[in-house]
């Protein structure tokens, strides 16, 4: 699919198009109540797929990498707004969802030079500890230390404190932060010297952030799609319970939005109106010069 929209073909875009549209629109939703405007992001989104295009690195899914760029929309979104641009990615939406100045409570506001950092453009920076958090969080899932990562899950993408975390996953604190420990020491060589000896809370952000960039310990598709099903393994099917309902994932929601929808929806066309303006808004990347 790549391969035919940089060789400039519009029906390779279609496809890609069609294929994720639907749940980016369903992230979309829940983060904005007006329809049109969620309408409007996800257009934003995609266009912006196109023009960064080239800086796609294949080592992150297509869905990771159109999730990052819809993110920074509805942020765009919420600022020209007035707002502060924070976007929910863990926890129930509530009234705050519904109010563009949302409360910061739930998210740290992270200083200027932190945006500066967090730039795709440096994305390279890190790649050596997306790779390591990357292949740490696949152990886990492996292995089923399901404990283990909803420790991680609630420390770092949902942000939550150690004694919350031990509260709702029926814990001591003391095995809580053992936990964080062991999992940021395996972490520690891959961080940029810069950062290696800096205070374990820069740790945590930066791995807080690519946490919300890279999803690690998101189910795949497939999985939510089972789960749906109710045919998923009894170790899986409580992953994915608390992934969605205790973690309270944005992202798989969506997904789950999204394929409830595709089940209950099988007229074709529903969202060709979309799929049009899309498409229309994008056929300059396809013209002929
Ligand atoms: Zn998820």
């Amino acid at each position: 699919m790549l391969q035919e929209i940089r060789a400039g073909n519009q029906d390779g875009w279609q496809k890609l198009v069609d294929r994720f549209q639907g749940r980016l629109l369903a992230f979309a939703r829940r983060q904005l109540p007006q329809t049109a405007d969620a309408d409007d992001v996800v257009q934003e989104a995609f266009l912006g797929f196109l023009q960064t295009l080239a800086k796609f690195r294949e080592s992150s899914s297509l869905e990771t990498w159109l999730f990052q760029i819809l993110r920074r929309r509805v942020a765009d979104f919420f600022r020209r707004r007035g707002g502060r641009g924070d976007v929910i990615l863990c926890g129930e939406l509530s009234a705050y969802s519904l109010s563009c100045d949302r409360p910061g409570a739930e998210s740290k506001d992270h200083s200027a030079s932190w945006h500066v950092r967090r730039e795709e453009d440096r994305q390279d920076d890190y790649l050596a500890l997306t790779t390591a958090l990357l292949g740490e969080v696949e152990k886990l899932k492996r292995d089923e230390r399901f404990e283990d990562l909803q420790v991680i899950d609630l420390l770092l993408f949902a942000q939550r404190r150690n004694r919350d975390v031990a509260e709702l996953l029926d814990l001591s604190e003391k095995a809580v932060a053992l936990k964080k420990h062991r999992f940021i020491e395996k972490l520690r060589d891959a961080l940029p010297k810069s950062d290696r000896d800096a205070a374990d809370s820069t740790a945590d952000d930066l791995l807080t952030s690519l946490w919300a960039d890279f999803r690690p310990s998101c189910p795949k598709r497939t999985t939510l799609g089972k789960f749906q099903l109710g045919t998923l393994a009894t170790n899986w099917d409580e992953y994915v319970a608390f992934h969605i309902e205790t973690l309270g994932c944005q992202f798989c929601s969506a997904s789950l939005d999204d394929l409830a929808e595709l089940a209950s929806t099988v007229q074709a066309g529903e969202s060709a109106p979309l799929r049009d303006r899309i498409m229309q808004s994008t056929v300059g990347f396809f013209r002929p010069d």
